[in-house]
């Protein structure tokens, strides 16, 4: 059912600036516009569903790779837009724009290559990847080709000594004035719920932590509701430990080889449908601190206070992300941590 939220959700995709943002970060358009030129032996004369189309650019890119049909599908006004768009490129004849839920939408054939920009903040936020889920279950032929193929969301400790000194320690001293009694507050204000900022690849403290792969071929709703890990980490640093960093990388690769005769190995026996032409050479749409920033920066959960860590110290614990009860696309993260013999707990809310 098409909840409040979602009509909420909806509508905050028919303003022009959120599609902007994103078209303009070309690390994200240029990755997708390559893979699918990358791919257009599986596209050309074959028929295409992008889910969640918006301008629909990405259904162009299809069309233009030779795509014999593409239905763009969004449930945002902006489909209105992406209609007008594909009638002044004279592509009316290639790409159907269907106005509504990917949930809803009627399409009377199957499918060869699904193509879609699902990933939210921290990879999860949003909840998207869900409607990806239903288009490849509903219309996906045996051997299509989706397009980003996996994802990996990733979290690492890191320190951010300026970040800190900025919100909170500028307090100590304002205009010679002390409102430090104000610290406590401006922690709580800062730090209470994940912020989505750009940090450095120096901010890191160490190697990051896979928390979720997710298989776009295999995945299910339910492994989505609830997402747990446990993680050690071991700083190769002497630092203030800030918080946690949460970063995703998408690959985008080729389908089955639909070579059902070919003797399974270790990879494929987990994962039959699929088995990758070369790992080594997919392209791949990173979001982490080191590579060139993207829309979708980095999420941080911060702690109230550092934690002074040496060289070498372990730092463990599990994190959990769930869908909000309230509005399933928010993510409700419940982190516990411990080092050098102290350990918490924090909840908090990516609303
Ligand atoms: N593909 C476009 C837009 C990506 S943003 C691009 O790459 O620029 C994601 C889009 O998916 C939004 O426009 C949103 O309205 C749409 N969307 C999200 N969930 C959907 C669903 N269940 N059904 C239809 N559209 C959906």
């Amino acid at each position: 059912p098409c909840t409040d939220f979602d009509k909420a959700y909806f509508q905050s995709y028919s303003h022009v600036g959120i599609h902007e943002e994103m078209i303009k970060d070309r690390v994200r358009t240029e990755t997708y516009k390559t893979a699918i030129l990358q791919h257009q032996k599986y596209i050309e004369g074959k028929v295409v569903v992008d889910v969640g189309c918006g301008t629909g650019i990405l259904s162009i890119f299809c069309a233009q790779a030779g795509a014999k049909r593409v239905y763009a599908v969004d449930a945002s006004e902006i489909a209105l837009q992406a209609n007008e768009v594909v009638k002044a490129n004279n592509l009316s004849d290639k790409v159907i724009v269907l106005h509504g839920r990917v949930e809803d939408v009627q399409i009377d054939e199957e499918v060869d290559v699904i193509v879609s920009e699902w990933m939210g903040y921290m990879l999860l936020y949003e909840s998207m990847l869900g409607s990806v889920i239903v288009a490849r279950d509903r219309w996906l032929k045996p051997g299509g080709l989706i397009l980003p193929a996996n994802a990996v969301l990733y979290m690492a400790p890191v320190t951010h000594p300026d970040r800190y000194a900025e919100s909170i320690d500028f307090w100590r001293n304002v205009y010679g004035i002390d409102m430090s009694p104000i610290m406590p507050l401006a922690k709580q204000c800062a730090f209470e719920e994940p912020s989505v900022e750009t940090i450095s690849g120096e901010n890191v403290l160490t190697w990051p932590h896979v928390v979720k792969h997710v298989d776009c071929y295999t995945i299910t709703l339910q492994e989505l509701e609830s997402v747990t890990t446990n993680f050690k980490f071991q700083s190769m640093m002497r630092a203030p430990f800030h918080g946690f960093a949460f970063w995703f990388d998408v690959e985008f690769c080729g389908p089955t080889d639909n070579d059902a005769d070919a003797p399974a190995s270790e990879s494929t026996k987990s994962n039959p449908r699929r088995k990758r032409a070369n790992p080594n050479e997919a392209l791949v749409l990173s979001t982490a601190p080191e590579d060139p920033p993207t829309h979708w920066q980095q999420t941080m959960i911060y702690f109230y206070d550092p934690i002074e860590v040496e060289q070498d110290q372990v730092i463990d614990g599990k994190v959990t992300l769930t869908q909000s009860k309230e509005n399933a696309r928010f993510m409700n993260i419940h982190l516990e941590y411990a080092s050098g013999g102290r350990s918490f707990v924090k909840e908090c809310v990516l609303r």
